[in-house]
């Protein structure tokens, strides 16, 4: 039987208490209960928080997951993961953000957590398999690469579009490494930079 996750009223309780501006700027703290993305620099944004939550419970995580995460970002949605994750790789490709990610998902005590500066639209072959992978920029295609790296039983969230407007995709493979697709609606992400740029 497939292990069924049932921490979703947790996943609820703790983005509610998840103090947002700890991933945000100084300028853009006072945003913090709003529920949109916010910019942190480099063109990039913090995500929408509903949609970081709902990203979160479409992953069906467990404490058994090994997650890869493509683009850090604030690190925000990282903290959702390594929460409710075994482990999380993640991968941003500015420096500077990764690194402020880094010391604010320490300071909060995540131990559990892997970054690596690069481009992660190839995925992070090395600890490949994942259980879990979601993509939080927005990409042309589905990476090949990604598909290859999840594992069997696994989930992967990704939006899949043009640029300034995707579609959310669940991506499932099932213990035959058979892979389905379901479209999950309309999303807005910063477009995923590397191989599967627009
Ligand atoms: N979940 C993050 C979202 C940040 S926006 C948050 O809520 O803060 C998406 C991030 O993906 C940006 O920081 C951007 O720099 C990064 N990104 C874009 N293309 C990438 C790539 N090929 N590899 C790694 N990171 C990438």
């Amino acid at each position: 039987m497939k292990e069924k996750s049932n921490l979703n009223g947790e996943i609820f309780d703790f983005y509610r208490k998840l103090d947002r501006r700890i991933f945000l700027d100084d300028e853009y703290k006072q945003y913090a209960d709003v529920d949109q993305a916010l910019p942190i620099g480099y063109e990039q944004t913090i995500s929408q928080p509903s949609l970081v939550l709902e990203m979160t419970i479409q992953l069906q995580l467990n404490k058994k997951c090994k997650v890869l995460e493509i683009g850090t970002g604030s690190g925000y949605q990282t903290a959702l993961l390594a929460q409710f994750a075994q482990e999380v790789y993640t991968i941003e490709r500015i420096e500077d953000l990764s690194r402020k990610a880094q010391e604010r998902l320490t300071r909060l005590g995540y131990q559990n957590i892997k970054f690596k500066i690069g481009d992660g639209s190839e995925g992070w072959p090395e600890f490949a398999p994942y259980n879990r992978i979601i993509v939080t920029a927005g990409a042309g295609r589905i990476p090949q690469e990604l598909i290859e790296q999840l594992a069997v039983d696994g989930r992967m969230v990704l939006p899949v579009g043009e640029p300034g407007l995707q579609e959310l995709v669940l991506v499932e493979k099932d213990e035959r490494g058979n892979i389905k697709r379901e479209p999950l609606g309309e999303v807005r992400f910063v477009p995923l930079v590397g191989k599967y740029s627009y």
